[in-house]
């Protein structure tokens, strides 16, 4: 008898779709507020994508309190880079006893993102940065160095404006 009711009343089945439209309703109107806990989704690309602490992205030369790149030349990223992706030509700046990087080349097509260049880095000069937007129209934007507005390896390309997270 038990068993023929619950035939003729699909309780399992009503509360499914119960707990279906409750979740559809709060992830429909917490759609770009991020407000409520079962807020599903992530609102990508309108709100930049949050990725983990330790994702690797783009390299970037890392400055310090007073806006100077840190870098020393020490050759240690390029040694270190198993595909050649580093190119450091040293340079000398008035007022600092260290050398400083008269050009850094970091050919991005042939990074693998396997950061022994950063692990290497004893002045923590470099690091892999929350960008993960790093497709680009030309190959020769893949090539970065310390100029240009996409070639500025001192600071996140525009193109990632949706991916980059802000400082490391
Ligand atoms: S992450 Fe790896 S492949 Fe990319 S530049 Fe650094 S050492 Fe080279
Ligand atoms: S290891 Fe660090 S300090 Fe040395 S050249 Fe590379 S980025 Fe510069």
């Amino acid at each position: 008898m038990k068993n023929f009711l619950k035939t003729l009343i699909p309780v399992e089945l009503a509360k499914g779709l119960l707990l279906t439209g409750k979740r559809f309703i709060q992830v429909m109107f917490s759609a770009n507020r991020g407000k409520s806990k079962l807020h599903l989704v992530d609102e990508y690309p309108e709100v930049p994508a949050k990725v983990q602490p330790r994702f690797r992205g783009r390299l970037q030369l890392l400055k310090d309190d007073q806006g100077e790149i840190i870098c020393v030349c020490c050759n240690a990223c390029v040694k270190a880079c198993p595909t050649n992706a580093i190119q450091i030509v040293p340079g000398k700046k008035e007022g600092r006893k260290t050398r400083v990087p008269a050009s850094y080349g970091f050919e991005m097509e042939r990074c693998v993102f396997c950061g022994f260049c950063v692990e290497s880095c004893t002045f923590n000069a470099i690091a892999l940065n929350h960008q993960f937007e790093l497709a680009v129209y030309n190959r020769e934007d893949m090539a970065l160095g310390l100029g240009g507005v996409f070639q500025s390896i001192d600071k996140p390309s525009p193109v990632a404006k949706f991916s980059y997270s802000g400082e490391e």
